[in-house]
Formats: structure tokens, sequence, C-alpha cells
């Protein structure tokens, strides 16, 4: 499932082409945008702003309508010069909104609607997301807030619910909690404030980096760059040479990677 990092990077690459554009190609295959006649109301509309929240891409118009996308674990955005040779095939393209020499290509997007701007942004889709982790200011009190109202969950699994911190997925789960000497199984009770807080700036800086970079690189040593924890199941700790381990976790059951020896 793409993490948040890889939604702000979408955001900002369709930004830079389409914001404040007028959209002079429209091709909108999926289903609910078919519904909404979203070819009709987009064609010769001006893109105003493009934005993310959480694993949430919306797309908004001068006209007041916006797109709203959301990846799970299969969707893709591309962009593509006018002519160029796309890297998936044109059936499996769900919306394309071209402006000038650019194209912005969703495929497979298993949430692709278009709805009236001010509806949208009234929606719980929307309004009930916790802080967005890559939006700056970032309300640590709102986050301390949320995450007490969970806090018999594990922190592993509560890291992970979007309406209490928005945009971190699996990988920076593992890495945010190995960075900050912490062990996923802990109850959210037993954790202090200043160690709830370490995670989620830990999890900002990281993910900054993966915006910048595209990959969710972490671990700059020796050897290749990875991860510090996420993907090593088996494999000596980098820090102490402990075997990493892995195990489900949390209601959706995603593998949870880490160091027992390091985390504590
Ligand atoms: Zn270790």
């Amino acid at each position: 499932m793409p993490e948040g990092h890889t939604i702000h990077r979408a955001a900002r690459r369709i930004r830079s082409v389409l914001a404040g554009n007028v959209l002079e190609r429209v091709v909108a295959r999926g289903p609910h945008l078919l519904h909404a006649k979203a070819e009709q109301r987009l064609l010769g509309d001006t893109v105003i702003e493009v934005e993310a929240r959480g694993k949430h891409l919306l797309i908004h118009t001068a006209g007041g309508w916006s797109v709203h996308s959301h990846l799970r674990m299969d969707g893709v955005w591309h962009l593509y010069r006018r002519g160029e040779r796309w890297r998936k095939s044109r059936t499996r393209a769900w919306l394309a909104l071209g402006s000038g020499e650019w194209d912005a290509v969703n495929f497979d997007g298993p949430i692709l609607e278009l709805h009236r701007t001010d509806d949208l942004l009234r929606d719980r889709a929307i309004t009930d997301l916790g802080p967005d982790v890559l939006i700056e200011p970032f309300d640590d009190h709102e986050y301390l807030r949320r995450m007490r109202r969970q806090s018999t969950r594990e922190v592993g699994d509560a890291v992970m619910q979007q309406r209490i911190v928005a945009g971190i997925g699996n990988i920076y789960k593992a890495e945010s909690l190995f960075m900050s000497r912490i062990d996923p199984w802990r109850l959210v009770a037993d954790l202090s404030d200043e160690e709830l807080l370490r995670v989620r700036t830990t999890a900002t800086r990281i993910m900054h980096d993966g915006v910048l970079d595209a990959r969710a690189i972490t671990f700059h040593g020796p050897g290749q760059p990875g991860q510090w924890a996420y993907g090593r199941y088996g494999l000596p700790c980098r820090v102490c040479g402990t075997t990493i381990r892995r195990e489900k976790q949390g209601e959706d059951q995603r593998s949870t990677y880490w160091c027992p020896t390091c985390q504590t």
C-alpha cells in the first residue's frame, strides 16, 4: 500500500504540471467518474490546487469540483509528456487530466470520484483523518489526544490508524518505531507523551526524505541503502546483531518487523 510520502510526492508532481492551468484533455473511465459526468464537468475547468491529506489525493478546480483519489494497494498516478509511451495499458487508465505538454494519469484507482469541493471537504473520509504527518505545522496536541483515546491499542497498530495520525504505512511504522527504539507491542497507555512524540517526529523526518527521493530508504550506512527493520526478517539487527523478528499485528494483520533488543 502506498504510504503518505508517495501521495505527497504524487500531489507535488501533479501540482507542478496542472495547477493554474486549464484542463484541455480529460478522459474519465472509472465507473464513478462516468456516472458523475466527469469529462463534461472538468474539460475547460482550471485546476487551482492539488493536495495530499494522509493517503488521499485531492485535485480542486476553479469550478468548484474536486477529484478524490485513494490508491489503496494497486492504484498509481503517472505523469506523461504528450506523445510519450505510457508504461501501463491505456485500458487501465481510469482518469487522465491533460494541459499543455503534460497528462496526469490514474491507473487502477480503487477510489476515484468527482464531488463538489464543499461536499468532499465535509465528508468524514476527510474530516475524520488525524493530523497529517507530512503537513507542517503538525498539531502534536491533537495527535496525543487521539492517541490517548485509543490507549488499549498496541503502538505498532495505533500509528497505522489514519484517524489518529494520517500518512504512516507499514514500512514507516516499522522504521519509525525502530529508530525511536520503541517496542511495537507496547500499549499506547504505557507510553509517555515524550515517547509518542518521538515516534511522530521520527516518522515526519524520514517520510520527508521519502518525498524527496521517492523511495522509502531509511538506512544509508555501509552496503546497500535500505531499511533498519522493515523487510529484514531473520537478518541480524544493523545495530546489535539480534535477529529481526516479524509478526502480524493489529486489526488489519499487517507485518511488523522489530528488534527485540534495541526496541524496549
Ligand atoms: Zn537491535
